[in-house]
């Protein structure tokens, strides 16, 4: 077995085909796009560059698993990477009483820190971060440990859900919605969101946040040239079509541009239920279809693009969420025209390699559902209708206003605003129900929500966001274990722990 054929060339896609390249395999990755990358995609828009799906990072301090990783692959010393501030990770302001928290980097910082705002929370405050690490610690991967151990021999808390883990430990009714600020960053959904997803997801921005100077496309041109390096190729503007299959595996597989492609292994990269669009219909048993088809996705996203008159909006090194009222940060996925829509946001100004006091462009993730555009959702970009067009021109008009409320001069500091909706992340990725981190985590059903890196079609792997955990350190992770599922159980751990030594 030599060459393999990569399906969606998103974050996963080239995070495995890299890691494949490495170890000598020829890789072919299709990506539909014309751009490779997935969430790591950027675009231009009156001069500036934007990032799609990639503006938070965690894990690219020194000993972090994806500097580990990446420094493994030999590109880490070329990305161009921006802590964020160490006073000030992130910023959280609750509108309705004007209270700021401005969470520092790091586990004891921030236990200092909330401490000092909740004196009465002391032991809880120290027992919840204790806790939450210990969930942590529970994920082998996480840590790049070699391992093998099974989802069954974990702690009963590791699948609580997430508010439950909070509530047990704090009294505090702000202090509770505080620690679940991060919810917009996986979803967070109440009596759901298991508690591990909680612990992995602030545990690694807590060690350390950053983010691209001028863009997360640099990341997927390096892993292109891995790739390319390896002897392989990643062809853009190739939309995989069909799958055929016969005797459990993969024959071959098409593109809407009429080519076709062959290999000795086939990974997909692209939503589960988009896969069982295209592969044919014997392929899988009826069960599988039918699981695949029930796992609820998460929740989608609103974005407002701004470009700014020059020098005339502060750069802010940290990224900053606002909620609305108390008890939001569960319901921020609801959406009601007639009432204060957003419930809660998070924003950012991206940083560029020559980064001065001011801020060039700013984006803001307003958490969605897909049902509010579903009536739209026969249409294609750039042909959605009068209607369309009006109801985003009032949502971004809302969001726009909440943010001046937060910083005096905003209006006046715009040259140029532009948004995009729930239809705009699922034609751009493909995702299902333009779900920022694709199939959810259910602590009530994790059964449901578990789907193997291995099919039934013998040379047919999975890999990207719905098979473990979604986001820049997920979907790394889950590449690694797909890559595993080829050519080892902690092969590739233990050589990306070597060079690392
Ligand atoms: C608005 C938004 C903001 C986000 N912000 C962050 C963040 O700040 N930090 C973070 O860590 N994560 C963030 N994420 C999540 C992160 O982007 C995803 O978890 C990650 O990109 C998923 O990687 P993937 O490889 O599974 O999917 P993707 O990166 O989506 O890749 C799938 C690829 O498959 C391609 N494809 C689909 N169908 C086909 C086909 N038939 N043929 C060929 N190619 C196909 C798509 O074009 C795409 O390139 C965000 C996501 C969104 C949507």
């Amino acid at each position: 077995m030599n060459k393999i054929l990569i399906i969606g060339g998103g974050l996963g896609g080239l995070f495995t085909g890299a890691l494949l390249a490495k170890s000598g395999y020829r890789v072919e990755v299709l990506e539909k796009n014309t751009v490779a990358g997935g969430g790591l995609q950027c675009f231009k828009r009156f001069g500036k560059t934007f990032e799609t799906g990639m503006h938070i990072l965690g894990g690219f301090e020194e000993g972090g698993s994806l500097y580990k990783i990446c420094s493994y692959l030999g590109i880490m010393d070329k990305l161009s990477i921006r802590p964020t501030d160490d006073d000030v990770i992130d910023s959280i302001t609750y509108l309705h009483d004007g209270q700021t928290y401005d969470i520092p980097k790091g586990r004891r910082q921030v236990e200092n820190y909330l401490v000092s705002k909740f004196p009465d929370e002391h032991d809880g405050i120290i027992e919840y971060f204790d806790n939450l690490y210990r969930l942590s610690e529970e994920v082998d991967l996480f840590y790049l440990r070699e391992s093998n151990r099974h989802m069954l021999q974990h702690s009963e808390q590791f699948l609580w859900s997430a508010d439950r883990f909070i509530d047990n430990y704090i009294k505090n009714p702000r202090l509770k919605e505080l620690l679940a600020y991060m919810n917009p960053m996986y979803g967070g959904v109440k009596g759901h969101t298991p508690a591990y997803v909680h612990a992995l997801i602030n545990v690694l921005y807590i060690n350390g946040s950053s983010r691209f100077n001028d863009g997360s496309q640099q990341l997927a041109d390096l892993l292109v040239d891995v790739i390319e390096a390896g002897g392989g190729c990643v062809h853009k503007g190739e939309e995989v079509t069909a799958i055929r299959v016969e005797n459990k595996l993969v024959n071959y597989v098409c593109t809407a541009n009429g080519n076709i492609y062959r290999a000795d292994m086939y990974i997909s990269d692209i939503h589960p239920c988009s896969l069982l669009n295209i592969i044919d219909e014997t392929a899988f048993p009826r069960a599988y279809r039918s699981r695949l088809e029930s796992i609820p996705n998460s929740y989608s996203a609103f974005t407002v693009y701004v470009k700014f008159k020059e020098k005339k909006f502060p750069y802010i090194n940290h990224t900053c969420y606002c909620q609305n009222g108390a008890d939001m940060v569960w319901n921020l996925w609801k959406y009601d025209e007639s009432r204060d829509w957003p419930y809660g946001f998070m924003y950012m100004t991206p940083p560029s390699r020559n980064q001065d006091e001011y801020a060039t462009r700013m984006i803001v993730n307003c958490v969605m559902k897909y049902d509010v555009v579903e009536k739209w959702e026969n249409t294609r970009t750039g042909c959605r209708g009068d209607e369309y067009n009006g109801w985003k021109q009032r949502c971004m008009e809302r969001v726009i206003d909440k943010i001046d409320m937060l910083h005096e001069g905003f209006k006046d500091a715009i040259d140029k605003v532009f948004a995009s909706s729930p239809l705009t992340i699922r034609d751009y990725y493909g995702a299902k129900e333009g779900s920022i981190y694709g199939f959810s985590k259910d602590c009530t059903n994790m059964a449901l929500s578990q789907v193997p890196i291995a099919t039934k079609v013998r040379n047919l792997l999975l890999t990207g966001e719905n098979i473990n955990l979604h986001g820049i350190c997920g979907v790394p992770l889950t590449a690694i274990e797909t890559v595993e599922a080829i050519i080892g159980k902690n092969v590739l751990i233990k050589k990306i722990n070597d060079v690392n030594k």
